[in-house]
């Protein structure tokens, strides 16, 4: 068996881990990433594509946004259509901050370039990964890297493998609590090779169930449609796919919409999962490895980078000063923020969507609701500062001057 050693064991190279590793050899932290899939497919994967300011400033203090800040897109407000009428939430005006369209998967691959041309350490096509003795001081990561049995020998462990991962399962079940909820609605999501039909995101609530007109640049759309959950794709060519977004998007019978070749279609469930703590003994988990949210408020991945934000800072602190006490507030401080970002994601799902079983009554209270949002400058300010993620900052803000992604001063 090869033996290595690091000072952070990192598996997942999604958002989380690459990032993670980064924001630490910033400061001099040595780790190696470890990733199941290939290059190739961490690369091409199609998710998230809203960033809030608060990412964007840290991907650029971190020296990562030379292409984001060319290609990205950024937006001051969303269109929001219901009852056959249309209504803008200048989210700009009415926080001072904005939101930048730009692929997650342009992201990942911004940041692999980063830690090659840094020398770092990620291993793509590894199999077989499996932490160990998490609750000692010398955890272990074994696995296959090119065939090779491989025994990572590390000071902690970072679980950056999103919800399906191996990380989480190491914890003992007593010593989490989790929660979990499932809506009973998926989302269909394409890319399409066709110029965007709206200069900002546009969100339909419909009464054939919500629709999402969103972008990944001038050249590429992305739009969603509710549907059932585990819909076969198989039932949705596509034309009627956009048949379906023309109707729900329609305002006075007009159905314009662009329309192109789709590039690529999936069905997301809609879930919610949180674990608390985030931590056991050495492993630190990050990201969807942690928790969860429907994408309806686009926070998974901006949530993610608030936890790694927090982590890097935290372990920086245990290296330089040897301090625990950010380590040990790491779940405290990270819960909050993902809890806000919980409720958050609750509300706008629950203000899009057409619920199965809701009766004439739920449709009216939602409409209320809406109206409400597009009539008070108040309500609209609560929901905005939520939105942008500036609502965040508020809850991190007590830690906000040891977060800085800036390299520390030696
Ligand atoms: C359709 C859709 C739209 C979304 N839209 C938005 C949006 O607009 N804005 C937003 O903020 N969020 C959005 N999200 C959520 C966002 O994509 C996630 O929150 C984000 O990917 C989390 O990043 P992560 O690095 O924590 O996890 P992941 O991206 O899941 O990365 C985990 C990595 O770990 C790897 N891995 C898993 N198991 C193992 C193992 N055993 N060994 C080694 N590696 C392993 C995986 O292959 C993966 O590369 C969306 C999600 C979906 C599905």
């Amino acid at each position: 068996m090869r033996r290595l050693r690091t000072q952070v064991a990192i598996v997942g190279a999604g958002p989380s881990g690459l990032l993670l590793s980064h924001l630490l050899a910033l400061r001099g932290i040595d780790s190696i990433v470890l990733e199941q899939r290939s290059r190739d497919y961490v690369e091409q994967r199609v998710r998230a594509g809203l960033l809030e300011q608060g990412t964007v400033d840290l991907l650029r203090e971190a020296g990562l946004a030379d292409r984001l800040d060319r290609e990205g897109l950024v937006h001051e407000g969303f269109e929001l259509r219901f009852d056959g009428s249309q209504h803008r939430l200048p989210f700009t005006e009415l926080t001072g901050w904005t939101t930048c369209m730009y692929g997650q998967q342009e992201m990942v691959k911004d940041l692999i370039r980063a830690r090659e041309a840094a020398g770092g350490q990620v291993h793509f096509s590894v199999d077989d990964v499996a932490p160990r003795d998490v609750a000692t001081t010398c955890p272990r990561v074994r696995c296959t890297i090119a065939g090779d049995a491989v025994e990572i020998a590390a000071d902690f462990i970072a679980g950056c493998d999103g919800f399906h991962g191996v990380c989480r399962q190491t914890i003992p079940a007593g010593a989490v609590t989790t929660y979990e909820h499932v809506y009973p609605f998926a989302w269909l999501g394409i890319l399409a090779a066709v110029p965007p039909s709206t200069v900002e995101l546009l969100y339909a609530v419909h009464e054939r169930g919500f629709a999402l007109h969103s972008m990944r640049s001038p050249a590429i759309s992305r739009l969603y449609l509710q549907v059932a959950p585990a819909e076969p794709l198989a039932d949705w060519p596509d034309h009627r796919i956009w048949a379906e977004l023309r109707t729900r998007f329609a305002l006075d019978g007009e159905e314009a919409l662009n329309e192109g070749p789709i590039l690529s279609r999936s069905v997301t469930e809609m879930r919610s999962f949180a674990m608390e703590p985030m931590q056991y003994g050495r492993l630190f988990l990050a990201g969807d490895a942690a928790h969860i949210v429907p994408p309806s408020a686009a926070k998974g991945l901006n949530l993610a980078a608030a936890d790694v934000r927090v982590l890097a800072a935290a372990l920086t602190v245990w290296y330089a000063e040897g301090r625990p006490d950010l380590l040990e507030g790491y779940s405290r401080v990270c819960l909050a923020a993902m809890w806000q970002g919980q409720e958050f994601s609750a509300v706008m799902t629950s203000l899009l969507h057409r619920f199965p079983d809701e009766d004439r009554y739920a449709v009216k209270l939602r409409q209320a609701r809406l109206r409400d949002l597009v009539t008070s400058r108040a309500a609209a300010t609560a929901f905005a500062e939520q939105y942008v993620g500036l609502a965040r900052t508020r809850l991190t803000g007590a830690a906000g001057a040891a977060l800085s992604a800036r390299p520390a001063q030696r």
